[in-house]
């Protein structure tokens, strides 16, 4: 692992070969009891628009594409949905890999919300590539929502995936925040990125930076943002680890 700071210098010196790379939730904006309450962080506000001016920036999120484009808001900016599935360019696109899976999920999508009927303040959020049931609301039918929608995504061959208190029903294909990563580092030509995140999807974040850092003369950094529910496994695998947006933001503010 590089020295602790020393990748900062090396950002500063070089940043549009050094790429920032972000989820949303969590990450820039504090978690909210309920998805559409989530705002991008004040301090966010006031420190990215002058780093997305220097530094190629992404913000990845589970959200649409369109949804994360608008909670943060800001030009020079990739913005990536759905962990991966979807990006903003003139409007969203959906990658061609899911489109076969789309009468696939639209069938999980009304059986879901049949079933969670039985379920108060279980809620669905439906994102076109993937669905997500949460539970933050209703931290009692933790249980019979995994159970749910486990069971479903098997009877109909999707993948199921846990998150911060909820879980996603998405198609089986090869698509996550790491290999749109590698994809955008080399499309721009970086030779550095950290990526910065706050739940299990951002392992995969992770990963797409040690793969570049294997195949060739690549730096990463990996930082987890912490919170009480932070799953152990993304703080297993970081080089750094930072407390809360607040925290991240102290960080992002030395480049
Ligand atoms: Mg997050």
């Amino acid at each position: 692992m590089a020295p602790k700071w020393e990748w900062v210098d090396r950002f500063r010196r070089e940043p549009r070969r050094s790429g920032i790379f972000l989820d949303f939730d969590g990450t820039i904006s504090d978690i909210a009891p309920s998805p559409g309450g989530a705002r991008l962080h004040p301090r966010a506000a006031e420190i990215l628009p002058e780093l997305a001016r220097r530094f190629p920036m992404c913000v990845m999120s589970g959200r649409r594409a369109a949804d994360v484009a608008a909670l943060v808001g800001l030009p020079h900016v990739h913005y990536v949905g759905v962990h991966g599935m979807e990006w903003m360019e003139d409007e969203a696109r959906l990658d061609p890999l899911v489109l076969p899976h789309l009468p696939t999920l639209e069938r999980a999508r009304r059986e879901l919300a049949a079933a969670i009927t039985g379920l108060p303040g279980v809620e669905l959020e439906d994102k076109l590539a993937s669905i997500t049931v949460h539970f933050r609301q209703a931290p009692s039918e933790e249980d019979e929502a995994l159970r749910l929608a486990e069971g479903l995504a098997d009877a109909l061959g999707l993948k199921a995936r846990r998150g911060r208190m909820s879980v996603e029903l998405r198609p089986p294909v090869d698509i996550d925040k790491g290999t749109v990563l590698i994809r955008l580092a080399s499309g721009w030509k970086l030779r550095r990125a950290l990526y910065a995140g706050d739940d299990l999807t951002d392992v995969d974040g992770f990963r797409g930076l040690r793969y570049l850092m294997k195949e060739g003369a690549f730096e990463g950094v990996a930082i987890a943002v912490l919170s009480p529910e932070t799953p152990i496994e993304l703080e297993a695998v970081a080089d750094l680890a930072v407390e809360g947006p607040d925290g991240l933001l102290d960080l992002l503010s030395r480049l």
